[in-house]
């Protein structure tokens, strides 16, 4: 901790990710705990899946949820250099951050609104709404109509995921509606897939055909949207037939793979890493309890590292006693209940362990890789609620800057 007088003689750093501010030197933000953002990682990913794409179909990176707990910013400018067109996000709020930061491609907003308010700020942002229902497309059209100017619109078609948009077989209806209402643009007609991550196809198949079936129909009316979308990380991944003109890709440019079974298609790197920084080191003699509740108690006389980080930061409590990490290339074993800033840590095999060593929580260290697969197969979750979990107390640290980002600057 600073006191007065240091902090004096420190000057204050932004992190590159976040843009939070830090005190001390350059390696300040690596100070207990922190996130590193792998950009080279992250521009191979957007590379990789543009790879598998047709020439013509565009990349559309979903960046919702501050780009899975990435920092959106940061990560915004960086697949959009390595070859994404376009992007998504959930919120408003998450699209004018966007734009605030400079960012000047197309961004979706993959939510639905549901007031002149926020259409007003959608217009005002240069956003691209997704538009559900009829009674959105009154609202949109009325608001636009009194601004005098036209907006870009999403048509989102529910074709079994029944989550947001309107019934396939009403497609036609819908889509006419808001061709015949002033100051709307249809920009694209899409739908969502509700298993593209199960290896079997089945559920899949049928989605696809009814956005087929309802394209066929749209095209009947006489109706020709600009583009058609469909498909996430996982079907971006398992089939060409489900591109379309676009792809909307999360998980997959974060580097890990939406199911076991794409795992053979692209060679995906991680881009995040959680890291954490020895804050003490002991020793314990046998029948001594650790932690809160002694969940944990010594059989041995034990090292015991106490690290930085705790369930406040997005560790999950219930990985206590069965959480893995590495030091030195090595895997050592959490003890006792993970506690609100802090975890143990079992170092008896590195019996000359220092405060202020590093701890890769999630990450690589020599040999050894621990990822968001793993954590979420212990917790019975999926890697992306994972990734969203870490909290904004912890840094966000740009490391390895892509080539081509340098020969930019
Ligand atoms: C989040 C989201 C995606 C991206 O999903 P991934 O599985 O992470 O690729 C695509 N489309 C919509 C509508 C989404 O909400």
């Amino acid at each position: 901790m600073l006191n007065r007088e240091q902090s004096r003689g420190v000057a204050s750093v932004r992190c590159n990710v976040c843009g939070k501010l830090t005190f001390g030197a350059s390696e300040a933000v690596r100070q207990r705990a922190w996130v590193e953002i792998d950009l080279e990682a992250l521009a191979n990913n957007v590379r990789q899946v543009k790879g598998i794409l047709q020439p013509e179909t565009e990349l559309m990176a979903v960046v919702k949820a501050d780009a899975y707990g990435h920092g959106a910013v940061r990560v915004a400018q960086t697949v959009l250099r390595a070859g994404a067109s376009w992007l998504a996000v959930a919120t408003l709020q998450e699209g004018v951050e966007l734009r605030e930061a400079g960012i000047l491609a197309p961004i979706v907003i993959l939510g639905a609104i549901n007031t002149s308010s926020e259409v007003q700020a959608i217009a005002y942002y240069d956003l691209q709404p997704t538009l559900c229902t009829p009674q959105q497309a009154l609202i949109f059209s009325e608001t636009m109509s009194v601004l005098g100017e036209s907006l870009p619109v999403h048509l989102k078609l529910d074709t079994g995921m029944s989550r947001l948009g309107t019934p396939w077989y009403c497609a036609t209806e819908f889509a006419q509606l808001v061709q015949q209402l002033p100051n709307l643009d249809l920009a694209s007609i899409y739908s969502h897939l509700a298993t593209a991550d199960d290896s079997d196809p089945t559920v899949m198949k049928q989605q696809q055909f009814r956005f087929q079936e309802a394209i066929a129909q749209l095209k009947a009316a006489g109706i020709q949207p600009p583009r058609l979308h469909l498909a996430n990380s996982a079907a971006t991944l398992s089939d060409r037939a489900l591109h379309y003109d676009l792809v909307r890709v999360g998980l997959a440019i974060y580097g890990l793979y939406p199911g076991e079974h794409l795992r053979s298609i692209l060679e995906l790197m991680p881009v995040l890493q959680v890291k954490a920084r020895v804050t003490q080191v002991k020793t314990i003699p046998p029948g001594t309890g650790v932690s809160y509740g002694h969940k944990f108690v010594s059989d041995r006389p034990m090292r015991l590292a106490v690290v930085g980080i705790g369930y406040a930061d997005g560790v999950p409590r219930n990985l206590s006693n069965r959480l893995h990490v590495l030091i030195r290339g090595k895997s050592i074993s959490q003890i006792g209940a993970i506690t609100m800033d802090q975890l143990m840590l079992d170092v008896t095999s590195i019996p000359d362990l220092q405060p202020g060593e590093v701890v890769t929580l999630l990450g690589k260290d020599g040999n050894l890789q621990i990822t968001a697969d793993d954590w979420a197969s212990a917790l019975g979750t999926i890697s992306w609620e994972i990734l969203c979990s870490f909290k904004h107390r912890l840094p966000r640290v740009g490391i390895s800057q892509p080539q081509e980002e340098l020969a930019i600057s």
